[in-house]
């Protein structure tokens, strides 16, 4: 056994001295109670770890309880092992492929399992890659189809001719921010009477040769309905045969890609349609993860100009990349990963069909209560849209929001969009771990709240443009 002795005291190794970091300080009660840190201002000095975390998680029990928020499509729940691997991957740069090969991979295999999933004709062959979520996917979709309408037409721009993109007046806010950044002109349907989504024949009268795209959304966030996506490429085929235009069609899936493969597998709205060119996902929607991930894939590399894609060091040679972002956390891709493995097509199919059965049920049963009109029954996404029914004078929808909203329940109230700025409506998004009971909750809420709203002398406050305003 070996005989230790003492420090020799003579300047050795011995005297060297553990280093420590600034945040391994001590918790100091006296400290803890007489320091004010500031809140906008960098502090001065450090806080014992315990007392900052205190602080923080203190004040964000103000938030609202995610899991009540039926105002957004993102995911709010994972089972506990999707957030153990998250935890375990939180420190990965998804760019470093060359560090993280694995997690290179596993996008890899994500992007193959969606090709497959969305019909794509030659799965080896389509492209595609993750994205911090569909914003950044249409960004980058609405680029190739720029570049290509560029390249098309060299001899016009950028000298004379400036792009335009056409799709419905209800799309998502992230085709407006596309065609502010990247200098396109939004051409954009209205909606009319009952319609409240993009219109085939309306589309294609918009197209010209400057038309870069048309944009279908499978999912319209504003009230939760499909666009016809067959029937804006066959007006587009007609159009092709009377004035030789060939538009591309791009589907904005945020939600729906992940709803209608496995819940509406006749409906043909994505890569069967030799007019589809790309389609993006939010992972974090019903990709059932939490935020941020989403998907972009193109049919075949045709589809994505070749200069637009840039090129990272991947195990001695390089690997081909399409993104905004440079650095972005692999933790979520990952998840996407685990959860493709954890459901499979069946395991999607009962996920995706619980939370429609939930949105049916609950659409029935509130249009059962006589103070509201459904626009829309859950049928599509698991969405619905409600108004006040046409007697209904004394309250409007955005009391209807307020009120819930003591209860502990976000339902947004908004209005809609040219050419039906009449029309105010409530939404109801109903996601994984919305279970039929809590929609039975928050039934049980709205039903204790009418008597009350019914004897209101009329609308709280008339200023609409006031009011909440969620589009996401
Ligand atoms: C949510 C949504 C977007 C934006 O997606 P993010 O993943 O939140 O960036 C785009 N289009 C549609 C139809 C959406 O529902």
């Amino acid at each position: 056994m070996a005989l230790h002795q003492g420090a020799s005291g003579d300047g050795g190794p011995e005297r060297r001295r553990l280093s420590l970091n600034p945040f391994f300080g001590e918790a100091d009660p006296v400290g803890g109670m007489t320091a004010a840190p500031p809140t906008h201002r960098l502090p001065d000095g450090p806080l014992p770890p315990s007392t900052a975390y205190q602080l923080v998680h203190d004040e964000l029990m103000l938030d609202g309880n995610s899991r009540l928020n039926l105002a957004t499509f993102v995911t709010t729940w994972m089972e506990p092992q999707a957030g153990v691997l998250m935890g375990e991957c939180r420190d990965k740069n998804m760019i470093d492929k060359d560090e993280y090969p694995r997690t290179a991979e596993l996008e890899r295999r994500c992007v193959a399992m969606l090709a497959d999933l969305w019909h794509a004709p030659d799965p080896a062959t389509a492209v595609g890659c993750s994205t911090t979520g569909s914003s950044e996917a249409c960004m980058l979709a609405g680029m190739a189809l720029k570049r290509r309408w560029a390249t098309r037409n060299a001899d016009r721009y950028p000298a004379s001719a400036r792009p335009n993109l056409v799709m419905g007046v209800n799309v998502q806010v992230c085709w407006e921010k596309f065609c502010a950044f990247w200098e396109v002109e939004a051409r954009q349907v209205p909606m009319d009477g009952d319609r409240f989504h993009l219109d085939p024949e309306a589309a294609a009268a918009l197209c010209d040769e400057n038309t870069i795209g048309v944009v279908a959304v499978l999912g319209s966030t504003f009230d939760g309905s499909y666009e016809p996506v067959a029937d804006v490429c066959a007006a587009l085929d007609a159009l092709q045969e009377r004035k030789g235009l060939d538009i591309p069609v791009h589907v904005d899936g945020a939600s729906g890609a992940m709803v209608a493969p496995f819940l509406d597998e006749e409906l043909v709205w994505d890569f069967r349609l030799p007019r589809v060119s790309s389609i993006n996902t939010s992972g974090h929607k019903y990709g059932l993860v939490y935020p941020g991930v989403g998907w972009a894939l193109w049919r075949s590399p045709a589809e994505l100009p070749e200069e637009l894609v840039f090129r990272v060091n991947y195990l001695g040679g390089d690997m081909p990349t399409f993104a905004l972002n440079f650095s972005r956390p692999g933790a979520q891709v990952v998840a996407q990963y685990y959860t493709f493995l954890r459901l499979g097509r069946e395991g999607y199919r009962a996920v995706q069909q619980t939370a429609r059965d939930v949105a049916g049920r609950l659409a029935r049963r509130i249009g059962e209560l006589g103070d509201f009109r459904l626009l829309t029954h859950g049928d599509e996404l698991p969405v619905f849209a409600f108004t006040t029914a046409p007697d209904v004078t004394r309250f409007d929808v955005f009391d209807v929001s307020r009120r819930l909203r003591e209860r502990g329940w976000l339902v947004p109230a908004y209005t809609f969009p040219a050419n039906r700025e009449d029309l105010s409506v409530l939404r109801v998004v109903c996601r994984n771990g919305f279970s039929a009971d809590l929609a039975e909750l928050l039934l049980e809420d709205l039903r204790m709240l009418l008597p009350e709203l019914r004897k209101q002398a009329g609308p709280l406050d008339t200023d609409t443009a006031k009011a909440t305003s969620f589009h996401h």
